[in-house]
């Protein structure tokens, strides 16, 4: 506000009107209403208003600056600091989304690496299986589930030796459990599996452990091959060659025994033609003869019997199969007071079969027989002819055999004799054999006893179809 603005003024010129209350004085001068008779005017020095609101201006504006000011800097270094913020949050989420695809990488290789695992362990052809150290099933590869007949989410999480085992082993591996801390638990083992229908088979187990940080077993790994068959072709081949061994034995034997056999029924038949013998020495010279006859058939049958199969099918009367045999086993008969009953058919025709091994039949049924009896026993042996096939039943008043045996007994190994007495392996090739004949083999309980009713096609062929 300069000096010149001193002399400004704020002017109001406002024209004066005649009003109705004028014309009281006025009237009488001709005034009439509305008419304009003059100006009112004022005049406002306006000097110290304008300083005032100048100054009033300064200080706002000053005011305002500083605000906008103040304002402006912290919205400044507001959206710096929020630039920074936004930058470091694409920073961290670039780290972030790294992470994220390294992750995912280490996703896929993890779940490579793990169906790379399992499908090892399913493709392995032997039995792997994951234990706890309390004994529950963690993994149960396809292996165990084919072998096994239980599949991998009905076992896992329960006690394996509940029902892989037999009894007396799931008390055994019990114990190797409660000591697996105190080497318990034998790393490596051929054992006995239970299947699910109740079949055995032989499994050659190897474990490793997997142990925690302080050194106590955590897991056990066991890694088992089933060497069932292995098993029982070896124990066949040693049965063969014991057999084939004591064959070669028996055979010089018979020779040996033949020449001098031959010499005593030459003397003794001389002695019944020149020398003088009264009625009763000439009985006992007979009888001499006659065991000799004995001994040389005994040793034929020997020699027949040990002699390797032949293989070859020809026609054989089964009759005098079976009396051979008995022949054999006359002296067990006696031991035991076993009675023989024979209910032949008064007719048989031949059958074409392979002769040692239709032998080894009847002579292994016998010989279960004769075990199955403790003294004073009936076996009896009937045969008969249907139209194909002829039959033969070999029945005797034994122990008989529990329903429980009864599902096993065709199995090789199973047996329920001491390891002295029993193989396990008589009724299996027993099976074996009558099959490769085309026949069938049954066994029934009686009230006492066991019945076996071999039945075999005449023709000596496997029906096909
Ligand atoms: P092994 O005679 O060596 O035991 P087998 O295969 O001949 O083997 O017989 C298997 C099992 O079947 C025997 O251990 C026995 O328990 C049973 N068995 C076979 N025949 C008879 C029978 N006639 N009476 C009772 N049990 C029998
Ligand atoms: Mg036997």
């Amino acid at each position: 506000v300069g000096s010149k603005d001193k002399l400004t003024y704020l002017r109001l010129m406002q024209p004066l009107y005649v009003k109705p209350e004028c014309m009281k004085c006025h009237g009488h001068q001709g005034y009439k209403i509305g008419d304009i008779r003059g100006g009112v005017g004022i005049s406002l020095p306006m000097y110290d208003i304008l300083r005032h609101a100048y100054r009033q201006f300064k200080i706002h504006t000053t005011a305002f600056l500083i605000l906008w000011a103040l304002g402006g800097t912290v919205l400044f270094l507001g959206s710096k600091k929020l630039q920074k913020n936004t930058k470091e949050l694409a920073l961290s989420n670039i780290d972030l989304q790294r992470e994220v695809e390294e992750r995912k990488k280490a996703d896929i290789a993890l779940q490579k690496e793990s169906s790379f695992t399992a499908s090892v362990l399913n493709t392995a052809g032997a039995l792997i299986m994951v234990i706890d150290n309390t004994g529950h099933i963690i993994r149960f590869n396809q292996t165990c589930e084919q072998v096994t007949g239980y599949s991998a989410s009905e076992v896992s999480g329960q006690k394996f030796w509940k029902f892989l085992l037999s009894p007396e082993e799931s008390l055994q591996m019990q114990n190797s459990f409660a000591n697996i801390n105190h080497g318990g638990l034998a790393m490596k083992r051929i054992g006995r599996l239970i299947t699910k229908d109740n079949k055995r088979r032989i499994i050659d187990w190897a474990n490793t452990t997997f142990r925690a940080q302080d050194g106590s077993i955590e897991y056990v790994i066991s890694i088992g091959i089933d060497i069932t068959e292995e098993k029982q072709l070896q124990e066949q081949l040693l049965h063969a060659e014991k057999l084939a061994a004591i064959g070669k034995l028996s055979a010089s034997i018979a020779h040996e025994i033949n020449n001098p056999l031959f010499g005593i029924r030459n003397v003794l038949e001389r002695l019944k033609e020149k020398a003088d013998l009264d009625h009763d020495n000439m009985e006992f010279a007979e009888l001499a003869v006659q065991e000799c006859d004995r001994i040389k058939n005994l040793i034929k049958d020997l020699q027949d019997f040990n002699r390797p199969t032949s293989g070859m099918f020809v026609p054989i009367d089964l009759h005098q199969s079976i009396d051979n045999m008995l022949l054999l086993l006359r002296k067990e008969f006696e031991n035991k007071k076993i009675t023989l009953s024979l209910n032949y058919a008064k007719s048989l025709p031949r059958i074409n079969a392979i002769s040692d091994q239709i032998k080894q039949v009847i002579l292994n049924i016998l010989n279960n027989a004769i075990e199955a009896i403790e003294e004073f026993g009936i076996i009896t042996i009937t045969t008969r002819q249907t139209d194909e096939t002829v039959v033969i039943e070999i029945s005797d008043t034994g122990s008989g055999i529990d329903d429980e045996s009864m599902q096993h007994i065709f199995e090789p190994f199973f047996t329920t004799k001491t390891s002295v007495k029993g193989t396990g392996l008589g009724l299996s090739v027993t099976y074996g054999i009558v099959k490769n004949h085309g026949g069938s083999i049954a066994v029934s309980s009686l009230e006492k006893g066991t019945l076996f009713s071999i039945s075999l096609p005449i023709s000596g062929e496997k029906k096909h179809g």
